[in-house]
């Protein structure tokens, strides 16, 4: 995606393009790509950028809550922001920390059991968690 486009994307989410969130936008929707906010603002600085860090966390949480990237709780420690909204699934690599994508089409989910009362199902995401082999 073009990042001459970012500023008309974020529109189209119903966020208000500021030159701040213009700059966060532009490191995470670069490529598909999954990132934490330390990653994100280590990006910023890089860049000479002075966004606070408070900033960039409440951006980020914005840009979720508006549908324009998906978080991803990895563990409670651990969140990452995920470019790609598509539905798709993750192998998670626990050794190190790293997300990579699975295409949705690429696991097959034969059933489900019933949904608690009262709720229907929003999506269905899966992390298949990976350990490196030892040499
Ligand atoms: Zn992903």
């Amino acid at each position: 995606m073009a990042l001459t486009d970012i500023p008309a994307r974020l529109d189209k989410f119903g966020i208000l393009p500021t030159p701040q969130r213009v700059e966060i936008a532009k490191i995470l929707l670069k490529k598909p790509q999954h990132l934490s906010a330390d990653q994100i603002i280590g990006q910023l600085r890089a860049n000479g950028s002075r966004v606070s860090k408070a900033t960039v966390y409440n951006t980020l949480n914005l840009f979720g809550k508006c549908g324009l990237i998906k978080e991803c709780m990895v563990d409670p420690e651990r969140r990452l922001y995920d470019s790609c909204i598509d539905a798709h699934h993750h192998f998670y690599n626990v050794d190190t920390g790293q997300l990579v994508d699975i295409p949705a089409a690429d696991i097959e989910v034969l059933g489900l059991p019933a949904l608690p009362e009262g709720t229907q199902c929003e999506g269905l995401e899966l992390f298949v968690r990976v350990r490196n082999i030892p040499d």
